[in-house]
C-alpha cells in the first residue's frame, strides 16, 4: 500500500492522508450510501463531474475574498475550518465516485501524476520558482 502523506510548512500538518486505501474507504461508503437509496440510475460520469464541479464551486467560494496573505491563518479558525472540511470532503467524495465510474485506480493515478511532475520539473531548476514562471506549466497541473 502506498502512502501519500502532506506536511504543512512548519504549521504542524500532517498525515493529513495516511494511505491510499483510505480512497478504497471512501468508495465504499459511497457506493452503500447511493446503493441505499437507489441511486445508482443517477450516477454516470456525466452526471457525477457536474456535481463535482459545483462543490468545487462551494468550496472555491469561501476562499475567494479572504487575503491571500492571511488565507492560510483564517481557514484555521471556525466556523471556516469546518465549513472547509465540509467542502473539501464534498470535492473528494464525488471525485473518488468520478474515478469509480470511470474504473480509474485515483490513487495509483495520483502518485503516478506527482512522479511524472517530478520528471518533468526536477529540484534543479523548479526550486523556489512559482510554478507559473515554469516555462512548463503549473507544477501539477
Ligand atoms: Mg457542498
Amino acid at each position: 500500500m502506498a502512502t501519500l502523506v502532506l506536511v504543512g510548512r512548519g504549521r504542524g500538518l500532517s498525515g493529513i492522508l495516511t494511505g491510499v486505501s483510505d480512497l478504497i474507504e471512501i468508495r465504499d461508503a459511497a457506493r452503500a450510501f447511493i446503493a441505499e437509496r437507489d441511486w445508482e440510475q443517477f450516477q454516470d460520469p456525466k452526471s457525477v463531474m457536474l456535481a463535482l464541479v459545483g462543490e468545487v464551486g462551494e468550496l472555491a467560494e469561501l476562499l475567494q475574498w479572504l487575503p491571500a496573505d492571511a488565507a492560510r491563518d483564517l481557514a484555521q479558525e471556525e466556523p471556516l475550518h469546518t465549513r472547509l472540511s465540509e467542502e473539501m470532503a464534498d470535492v473528494l467524495v464525488y471525485l473518488v465516485g468520478l474515478a469509480d465510474q470511470c474504473g480509474v485506480d485515483l490513487g495509483a493515478a495520483a502518485l503516478a501524476k506527482i512522479e511524472a511532475s517530478g520528471r518533468k520539473h526536477p529540484v534543479e531548476g523548479s526550486r523556489g520558482v512559482s510554478p507559473s514562471r515554469l516555462d512548463a506549466g503549473p507544477a501539477l497541473g
